[in-house]
């Protein structure tokens, strides 16, 4: 069986360098190993999601000499099998509802803070503060019937507990590690959102159940998700889906030292094409061959 492989860009934006190195890196890889190469749109959060950033992320693709396979998985049109896992995992008694808005959340890590430093997760967020896992039955369900928003969280203790000690194999460069068998610390990142109530999934879930859906067995993607692996391998075990090897590879950073950001227009492929850069100009912006 041939490898498969993905790019997997959110279209919140326009596509820079940064998108450019991991989207050619997935494509050479694919070529020079003879196997397949995905596109999928993860256009889950449609407050951040555009139709035109879409349309955009196809034709710069184009333009830098990529060919993918179609149709291209656009997430937004999958969220049942997204609402399925999350019910398989809630049927597993690991999921449960939290009410707490994001200001609630903010003043409770600081409550916290004021008495010991709150563990934060690998991006730097602090871990959730509440205690939602504690509500009784009929409470839980009072507040769902109030109409209340809510986030649907992962138990991350039982989880871990139902999982055992997981490792994913990494063929990267990622920061703590080299290749070889990594272990996950998915624990690092606390009871982690699911879903929510107004969308069916998160970055987290749909990658996995994507990943696993569509077959992709080398998952090539920039160093900053190199510890959201740990999360990934963790819903695979659980949700008893097979776990792809990982490549982390370096990220693209500005004259700063600093990662791309989508807003910044000196480093987007459109600007760099209207300037008059060719694709092999951007092969040698990002160190590619
Ligand atoms: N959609 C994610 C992003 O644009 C990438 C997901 C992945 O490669 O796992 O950052």
């Amino acid at each position: 069986m041939p490898p498969v492989f993905r790019f997997a860009p959110s279209p919140n934006g326009y596509l820079h360098l940064g998108h450019a190195y991991s989207a050619l890196l997935n494509h050479d890889s694919a070529r020079e190993s003879g196997g397949r190469l995905l596109l999928r749109i993860e256009d889950i959060d449609a407050t951040r999601c555009r139709l035109e950033f879409e349309a955009a992320i196809y034709e710069d693709l184009a333009w830098l000499g990529m060919t993918w396979e179609s149709p291209v998985r656009r997430q937004s049109e999958h969220l049942s099998d997204y609402r399925d896992a999350v019910e398989k995992l809630s049927a597993m008694g690991l999921i449960y509802p939290s009410f707490e808005s994001r200001a609630e959340i903010a003043r409770l890590v600081a409550e916290r803070e004021a008495q010991a430093p709150w563990p934060r997760d690998p991006d730097g967020a602090p871990l959730y503060p509440g205690v939602a896992k504690l509500l009784s039955p009929d409470e839980r369900a009072r507040l769902l019937e109030a109409g209340l928003p809510y986030a649907l969280r992962l138990d991350m203790e039982a989880a871990c507990a139902r999982a055992g000690g997981l490792t994913w194999i990494e063929h990267g460069d990622g920061p703590d590690s080299g290749t070889g068998a990594v272990a996950a610390r998915p624990e690092a990142w606390g009871d982690v959102i699911l879903a929510r109530k107004e969308t069916p999934s998160s970055y987290h879930l749909s990658v996995v159940i994507d990943d696993a859906l569509q077959g992709v067995t080398d998952v090539v993607r920039g160093r900053d998700l190199f510890w959201s692996t740990s999360v990934h391998r963790l819903l695979q075990q659980l949700l008893g889906l097979r776990s792809p090897s990982y490549r982390h590879h370096r990220l693209v950073l500005n004259a700063a030292g600093r990662k791309l950001s989508k807003s910044n227009a000196a480093v987007g492929l459109r600007e760099l094409r209207s300037q008059g850069a060719t694709p092999a100009d951007i092969r040698r912006l990002v160190g590619l061959p």
